[in-house]
């Protein structure tokens, strides 16, 4: 039997949506999108929304509307994926890494709060796994610093929730990302959630090249206007072709979550008696199950992966610490032991499927390989090690 990674759930339902769109006269970000931002200011209680083509181009169409400059620092977690420290380093700012903690491999707010200087301009806290940074704790320990915003990395964590608030709720912004392997996905696309009004006016623009108005608005209103450019932006707006995949997703993430949160128990009862480390359930908060992760011994982590792969099932590392990255490495001159927790992590760590349609005979065959194959080998590891 073989397991993919990942499966979407979109169906042929979903082509004559796509279809539609094809009779419009414009292809790009139109009604279409418009009213799916609609929707999710809807789901997130937000006053604004925008559909970006990923979310890397909105994060940096994010820090460009901070007017963040080189020189600038963004600090993120050193457990992530590498894009999250990337869109400050793309516009010339730093990447500044702090650790994260070792029970749920999210970043704390003490660890930023050593990292602040003179020079920070934004944190990125990221929603690792799908479970929700504090968001208030980070807020409490920047207190003095109301000048540096706080820009979510919501990639896993459309569905969760912290004691009641969704991303996007108290933050600058939060972006989601709709690439193939996230709960909401249209190939490649993500959105910006934000309360923060003169932000949202300033991405507007940042989202497109810095105009003052959308391709389709230039026609509107009868004649012809000249747009104006008042600040560097980029070309982040989302296809409507794409966006149009995203309505029926939005409507069933819901409904979608307890599938993933029975998948994500079968395994935690499966493997509770195994020696491999899970991340730690926060309590009072709802778990948006993006990733089912376990850390297993760094010397075999590969090995592993190889394994699962002979045996049919599709397994990935999200993610190896970033400071350890050549890029990063040989730019900032890290040595090892700098963020031990994420190294530590991120050098044991590997992801099993988990997707709404696994069925129980694929779900089976990846515990029947975990429990028959891996096991052995991690014992076999862990014996070596203690001689
Ligand atoms: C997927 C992902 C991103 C990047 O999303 P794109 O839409 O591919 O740009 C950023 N951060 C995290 C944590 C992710 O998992």
């Amino acid at each position: 039997m073989n397991v993919p990674f990942y499966r979407h759930d979109l169906t042929a339902n979903d082509a004559t949506a796509v279809a539609q769109v094809l009779q419009s006269p414009f292809l790009t970000s139109g009604n279409v999108g418009r009213a799916v931002e609609d929707r999710l200011c809807e789901y997130f209680g937000t006053k604004h929304a925008l559909l970006v083509n990923s979310w890397t181009n909105g994060a940096v169409a994010a820090l460009l509307a901070l007017d963040i400059v080189p020189g600038d620092e963004v600090i993120v977690p050193a457990q992530t994926f590498i894009a999250t420290a990337n869109v400050a380093e793309l516009i010339g700012a730093k990447a500044v890494f702090v650790d994260v903690d070792p029970a749920t491999l999210l970043m704390r707010p003490d660890l930023v709060r050593a990292a602040v200087t003179p020079r920070t301009r934004a944190i990125i806290p990221v929603h690792l796994y799908g479970q929700m940074v504090d968001i208030a704790a980070l807020q409490e320990v920047l207190a003095d610093r109301p000048d540096i915003m706080i820009i979510e990395d919501a990639a896993h964590c459309f569905e969760g929730e912290l004691n009641g608030e969704k991303p996007g709720t108290r933050s600058g912004c939060a972006i989601f990302s709709f690439y193939a392997t996230k709960n909401v996905t249209c190939g490649e696309g993500g959105a910006l959630v934000t309360n923060d009004t003169a932000l949202y006016e300033r991405l507007l623009q940042t989202r497109m090249h810095g105009m003052s108005a959308g391709a389709i608005d230039r026609f509107k209103l009868g004649g012809y206007r000249h747009w104006d450019m008042q600040r560097m932006g980029m070309k982040a707006n989302l296809p409507d072709l794409l966006a149009c995949l995203l309505p029926s997703q939005i409507d069933t993430i819901d409904a979608r979550l307890p599938q993933r949160d029975d998948l994500f128990g079968v395994y935690e009862r499966a493997f509770a008696d195994i020696p491999v480390r899970l991340p730690t359930t926060i309590g009072n908060s709802r778990h948006a199950r993006h990733l089912f992760v376990m850390h297993v011994p760094p010397a075999i982590r590969d090995e592993v992966i190889q394994v699962m792969g002979e045996n049919g099932v599709g397994v990935t590392v999200n993610y190896r610490a970033v400071p350890t990255v050549t890029y990063y490495r040989e730019k900032y001159g890290y040595t090892s032991g700098l963020y031990p927790v994420s190294e530590e992590w991120g050098a044991g760590t590997i992801s099993l499927p988990l997707f709404p349609s696994m069925t129980r005979d694929e779900q089976q065959h990846v515990i029947d390989a975990v429990r028959s194959k891996i096991v052995p080998m991690i014992e076999t590891s862990l014996a070596s090690a203690s001689r």
